[in-house]
């Protein structure tokens, strides 16, 4: 069990992935606000004029008395992907070592977090063209399970729901009544009536993610159009039974795919899609309080505070290994939502 500090460093892995400027950041010329230094660290808002020519170790007047100070602000994550980053290369560096964590016994778990917009979809499911590290994990898992087969036998099922407005739906099913969460003292958390597939393929189950995202709960906002305001819940439930002893244990993979982080306030909503914004930041705010938690060695985790944790409590601390991808855009029109993002990834890196 991992309730120390110590061996929490070792659970949780914190990645930053900045994308590449989109249309709209390129046209209006905006300033990047990203500096990717090596693959451990990067520099929020860094001073771009001075820079280069400080470097030479040529001082540079101050131009302008009105220009805002350069927050100038280094962060050290375990793992830095700048935008040349491919999906593949976000598996290899934060993911594929997780897979035979899981092989060992360990359930594992991977949130991407992230304002609207920043990639967190792009980085989880990607395209067919493009898949993201869903899709790489399957394949991955498939390849690894194959060379295991020799001593074990395996079952592997999965199920994907959507968390919005602290109510749990089957993406996979699509029905207007939410699912209940019952606590079970010998299967731990589960959702009452949740479908589980058996697939035998990494493509087959592209498919299938792709056909549930279409039912996601999505609203365009004034703030964005393509704003997702649901966490989409990926499970894969693996059973292994050891041909020798003819043991058998149970691991699971989570992949998460939160609700965009920026506040509900910045969105101008009001009344019911302001609920809306209220319970994902409870949901995220519970996420981050029960990460710090575990990183103080705390007894008492609030997995109970929301949906999300509820959900997740057997996926988080504990027999588990977490990667937290946090996704940013390296324009300044995003200025407050990167440095939020920055602070969040911070606080769990810290562990
Ligand atoms: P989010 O899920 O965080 O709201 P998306 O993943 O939908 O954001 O990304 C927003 C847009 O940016 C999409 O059109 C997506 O294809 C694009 N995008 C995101 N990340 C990348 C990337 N690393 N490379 C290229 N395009 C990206
Ligand atoms: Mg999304």
């Amino acid at each position: 069990r991992c309730g120390s500090t110590l061996n929490m460093a070792a659970n949780i892995k914190v990645v930053v992935r900045v994308r590449p400027p989109n249309e709209k950041e390129l046209s209006l010329n905006s300033r990047t606000v990203i500096d990717v230094v090596d693959e451990n660290m990067l520099v929020f808002d860094p001073k771009e004029i001075e820079r280069p020519f400080f470097y030479q170790g040529i001082q540079q007047p101050n131009r302008s008395f009105l220009k805002r100070a350069n927050k100038e602000l280094k962060f050290v994550f375990d793992h830095v992907c700048d935008q040349t980053a491919s999906n593949r290369d976000v598996f290899e560096t934060a993911i594929k070592d997780m897979i035979l964590s899981l092989m060992e016994g360990y359930n594992c778990s991977v949130f991407v977090y992230g304002a609207t917009g920043a990639g967190k979809t792009f980085t989880m499911i990607g395209s067919t063209e493009n898949p993201g590290i869903t899709y790489l994990t399957m394949e991955n898992l498939f390849y690894t399970i194959a060379s295991f087969e020799k001593d074990r036998d395996f079952d592997i099922a999965v199920s994907y729901i959507e968390v919005y407005n602290e109510n749990v739906y089957d993406l996979l099913k699509p029905s207007k009544v939410p699912l209940q969460l019952r606590e079970d003292s010998k299967y731990g958390v589960m959702v009452a009536g949740l479908t589980l597939h058996n697939i035998k393929t990494a493509r087959e189950l592209l498919n299938m993610l792709e056909n549930g995202n279409k039912n996601r709960t999505q609203h365009p906002t004034d703030a964005n159009a393509e704003s997702s305001r649901s966490h989409a819940v990926f499970q894969v439930y693996l059973k292994m039974r050891y041909k020798t002893s003819n043991q058998s244990r149970g691991v699971k993979l989570s992949m998460i795919d939160l609700a965009g982080s920026e506040r509900a306030a910045a969105t101008g909503c009001v009344g019911e899609r302001f609920k809306e914004g209220a319970n994902i930041n409870r949901s995220l705010l519970s996420l981050g309080n029960c990460i710090n938690k575990l990183a103080d060695g705390s007894k008492y985790i609030p997995y109970r505070d929301s949906k999300l944790t509820r959900l997740l409590k057997d996926s988080l601390g504990g027999n588990c290994k977490t990667v937290m991808i946090a996704n940013i855009s390296p324009s300044s029109l995003t200025y407050e939502d990167t440095y939020n993002t920055l602070k969040y990834a911070a606080r769990a890196n810290k562990i």
